[in-house]
């Protein structure tokens, strides 16, 4: 059998059982089939010190000139990282560092399986949850009122010019916050979504509380209405998809009420809330696929856990691990899927659709991790370790 050609993707490898678990996949199945064509990158965490994190920047270039990249999950030092591996200095999450040099948004989508049941019993199809990574709360300025006085919130202009508002006068002690957010990032989270949606032909739902905040989330729901309009609204008609925009609580009974199958994007604090419980009530954290995407049409595909640290040390101690590795599959299967659909390359695109049919008929078929086990009650399900999981779905993909 002739291997599948493809152009190069930017592949990120990483860290602890996660590094382990990208190359038993690209081992047992990519590199059989498809003639794996990648600039590689070690983004582990011993390789960002070695280079100063220079390779993380040198990736992220890389996914703006081949347009699409896949990375392994990574660990994001703290304290104890820096004792554990004796690093130069804290390194920034390389996420972050990704993020801010694509100007993108993430995407989080869960994988379902018939065997898993959603809490929500109405939920036949993934929801997708986009939130915009940028300021609001997240940048606030907040202190402690010490008592009574007047809070104001002011601006100065570069001209001078000043607007001064009244935001309270306290006749005791209190809390006060002030927070941003700018038109180029709202503006690049619009871009992102209606790009996304479009890549997925899913409908784009947007929620905002403009009618309580009548500047403030009002500037967000106005931007996204005058970018679809001038520029994507006739691409969604064609792709057949819709673009829908209500208030943030009236979305959250429709949610709930819904059969899933959309995109819901969400401010920062929207989002960071709203992804926990959607993913929660889809099953598994193993089970997340995240892919951030930049306004200019730029992917990188990962897993929307981290690097298993508890698994990874128990494997270090020789043990077989049953570690769930079908977000880092699917993070490899988007990328290719994607690669395939930029070039016109039906083989490469058929190839992504098989692998992941084959994942979900190994688990539909009772073969599962044993997170995913736990989840699922029935007599006839196996649990297996991740070599015993890959080898399942080698075997269907082989058929
Ligand atoms: P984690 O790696 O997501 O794991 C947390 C727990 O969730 C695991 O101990 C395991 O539970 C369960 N789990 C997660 N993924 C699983 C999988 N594929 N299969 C089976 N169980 C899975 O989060 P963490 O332990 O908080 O973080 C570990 C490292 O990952 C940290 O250094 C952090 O910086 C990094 N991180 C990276 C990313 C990223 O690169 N995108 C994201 C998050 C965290 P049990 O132990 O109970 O089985
Ligand atoms: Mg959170």
């Amino acid at each position: 059998m002739s291997k599948i050609k493809m152009n190069p993707i930017v592949e990120m490898d990483g860290d602890e059982m996660t590094r382990v678990i990208w190359q038993a996949i690209k081992d047992e199945l990519l590199s059989p089939f498809v003639e794996l064509n990648t600039e590689y990158y070690d983004l582990g965490l011993p390789n960002r010190d070695a280079t100063a994190d220079r390779v993380t920047v040198d990736a992220a270039e890389a996914a703006k000139r081949l347009h699409v990249a896949v990375k392994c999950a990574t660990i994001t030092p703290n304290a104890q990282r820096v004792e554990e591996y004796k690093l130069h200095e804290m390194w920034k999450s390389p996420n972050a560092t990704i993020r801010a040099a694509l100007d993108g948004t993430v995407f989080r989508a869960p994988i379902m399986t018939d065997r898993i049941k959603p809490v929500v019993s109405t939920w036949e199809k993934p929801i997708t949850i986009a939130r915009h990574a940028y300021g609001d709360v997240y940048k606030a300025t907040e202190y402690r009122v010490p008592g009574p006085g007047k809070a104001e919130l002011v601006f100065t202009g570069e001209d001078g010019e000043t607007f001064r508002r009244t935001v309270y006068d306290y006749e005791c002690a209190g809390v006060l916050q002030g927070m941003f957010n700018k038109d180029s990032s709202i503006e690049a989270f619009a871009r992102s979504c209606f790009e996304y949606a479009l890549s997925v032909k899913q409908d784009l739902w947007f929620s905002t509380k403009d009618t309580i905040s009548k500047q403030y989330d009002q500037t967000f729901k106005f931007i996204f209405q005058r970018i679809f309009d001038a520029e994507y609204a006739e691409k969604f008609a064609a792709a057949g998809i819709e673009y829908f925009y209500t208030l943030i609580d009236d979305a959250v009974a429709r949610v709930i009420r819904s059969k899933g199958g959309f995109i819901w994007a969400c401010k920062n604090y929207d989002g960071d809330v709203m992804s926990d419980m959607v993913s929660t009530a889809f099953g598994s954290l193993a089970m997340m696929t995240s892919v951030l995407v930049s306004p200019d049409g730029n992917f990188e595909y990962e897993a929307a856990h981290g690097t298993v640290t508890r698994h990874y040390y128990r494997y270090l101690k020789g043990e077989e691990t049953s570690t769930n590795p079908v977000a880092t599959i699917f993070a490899w299967s988007g990328a290719l899927r994607k690669r395939g659909e930029l070039d016109g390359n039906a083989a490469l695109t058929a190839f992504a659709d098989k692998l992941e049919k084959a994942v979900l008929d190994t688990i539909n078929a009772g073969i599962m991790t044993g997170d995913l086990a736990l989840l699922c009650p029935d007599p006839d399900v196996q649990k297996v370790t991740t070599t015993g999981f890959l080898k399942a779905v080698r075997e269907r993909l082989e058929r």
